[in-house]
């Protein structure tokens, strides 16, 4: 039986509806995706993912951290891309317009400064960012699939 189908079918899997809850490992999820763990690694140091992590720092993947994983490894194989031009269509995310944040709020973040990486790979200090958990953030979470990302830059409204 392949691990998707028993991961379907078991009950325990079966009763978590919520498609941020930390569930998987690694080990799970490099399986399940046909990737090794290294690679896995690779990419949450790239920022491109960022799982939960226990109080022991043992990693939890959820759902939409796997349909994310999911987008970008079809822009690897499929569309070619390089984790660079990754990490940059993610710094095209509008955070200052979804949060919002406003001027002086911009002034002293790297992330609206810059688009070498998404926001949530910058270490924010002094902003309005700084205390926030960049997992639970809205502008992390609802990007977990490609066509948002691109919907978001395509909505995207003038700075505050
Ligand atoms: S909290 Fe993190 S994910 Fe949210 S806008 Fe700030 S840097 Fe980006």
């Amino acid at each position: 039986m392949s691990i998707m189908r028993k991961m379907r079918e078991s009950p325990e899997l079966r009763t978590v509806q919520d498609p941020d809850t930390p569930i998987y490992s690694i080990g799970t999820v490099a399986r399940m995706l046909e990737i090794s763990v290294f690679t896995l690694r690779m990419y949450e140091r790239e920022g491109l993912v960022l799982p939960h992590k226990s109080a022991s720092n043992q990693r939890r993947y959820s759902q939409n951290d796997i349909d994310r994983l999911k987008c970008i490894r079809q822009a690897i194989t499929e569309k070619k891309f390089g984790i660079a031009a990754i990490k940059t269509i993610y710094s095209l995310i509008p955070c200052w317009s979804i949060l919002p944040c406003f001027k002086e709020d911009r002034e002293h973040c790297e992330a609206y400064a810059n688009h070498a990486q998404p926001c949530w790979a910058y270490r924010h200090v002094n902003n309005i960012c700084a205390s926030r958990e960049c997992r639970e953030c809205r502008v992390y979470r609802d990007h977990s699939d490609c066509r948002k990302v691109k919907q978001s830059i395509m909505n995207i409204s003038p700075a505050p």
